[in-house]
């Protein structure tokens, strides 16, 4: 770490973003962070070495050429290029971890600026204040689709019912201190939900509301598929929920069985009708083979992470670094 005179002004702040497939919108963003950065150093608000580092998740189109030329051009841009496609979680976390000593505090974002991107400014006034976590939180989603708003909701919503401390429309737009960051790098999950873990860090933190705006160019890459496979994460990795609720069901449905016993025995030797019935039978047997098949897919998923984790495979290699 660099010893600071006390005369120097503004702290070293780094912004981290992943990229995956972003060629079209990625000269805007370096315009705008650009424009951003030189603004604050020229405010004082933070110092000269502050700098932006794309993360290149295995693009394949020409997103790390892009980024190669942006460094060159100017001494605020840096690159980090993964071995492959990693997924947007795990480019965020080798940010993150590979920035971590060289700036006192990191800000994560989009390579989309869905996120405003004036709102760091903010952040950075928090930090001064002397907040180790300052979230970014939406504070409305007119701009998504209600597709996405939708879901979004109703994850949340599920999340909190299964016991999950997060922060409502708050997504990877984030300030994290250095002490922060040092805290985060303890956290050895593989099944990454970032958003789900730095709830768990504790320290000063505060939350700052913005407005979403839409995508200026390219696509999501977050279709359908890995927004489920997100969010199961989301839940699977943070609650032990799910299991607990199959084992309520299940002791539910051994009660409710002991007093079919009973009523079946019953029928038997004081009513003799046990032909009738046929119909209450079908169901049963589709409703518990169902029940059952369901609690073995949700053990199946803990298991599954157990696998992963104890394989403890890197969460992202590194191909290149300027
Ligand atoms: N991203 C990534 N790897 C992936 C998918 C996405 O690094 O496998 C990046 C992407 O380039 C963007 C960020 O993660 O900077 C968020 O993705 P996107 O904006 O498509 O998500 P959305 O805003 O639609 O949820
Ligand atoms: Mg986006």
């Amino acid at each position: 770490m660099r010893i600071k005179s006390k005369g120097e002004v503004g702290m070293k702040l780094g912004i981290v973003i992943p990229c995956y497939n972003e060629e079209e919108g990625l000269a805007e963003t370096t315009k705008r962070l650009q424009t951003l950065l030189e603004e604050m150093v020229e405010l004082g608000e933070i110092s000269q070495e502050s700098f932006v580092c794309y993360v290149d998740d295995g693009s394949r189109d020409t997103t790390w050429e892009l980024i190669e030329k942006f460094t060159e051009e100017s001494e605020f841009f840096r690159g980090i290029k993964l071995s492959r496609n990693f997924g947007h979680q795990n480019a965020l976390i080798a940010g993150l971890m590979q920035l971590k000593e060289e700036a006192d505090a990191l800000v994560s974002m989009d390579a989309d600026l869905q996120d405003d991107i004036s709102v760091v400014k903010g952040f950075v006034e928090k930090y001064k204040e002397g907040y180790e976590i300052v979230y970014g939180v939406r504070d409305d989603r007119t701009n998504d689709t209600n597709f996405k708003r939708g879901t979004a909701e109703f994850f949340y919503k599920f999340q909190s019912f299964m016991g999950i401390e997060s922060i409502s429309n708050h997504a990877d737009y984030r300030l994290l201190s250095r002490k922060a960051l040092q805290a985060l790098a303890d956290f050895k999950e593989v099944n990454l939900f970032i958003r789900g873990i730095v709830p768990l860090i504790g320290f000063r933190s505060c939350s700052l509301y913005y407005t979403r705006g839409e995508r200026f160019a390219g696509e999501t890459k977050y279709p359908l598929k890995k927004m489920l496979l997100f969010a199961l994460d989301g839940i699977a990795s943070f609650s032990v929920m799910p299991l607990r609720i199959i084992t309520i069901v299940g002791f539910s449905i051994f009660m409710f069985s002991l007093l079919m016993i009973l009523w079946v025995v019953f029928e038997k030797l004081f009513l003799g009708t046990t032909i009738q019935g046929w119909s209450s039978m079908m169901i049963s047997i589709y409703f518990i083979g169902g029940i059952q098949v369901m609690s073995i897919g949700i053990i199946g998923e803990y298991v599954g992470r157990i696998f992963q984790q104890s394989k403890g495979r890197p969460r992202y290699i590194i191909d290149k670094e300027i």
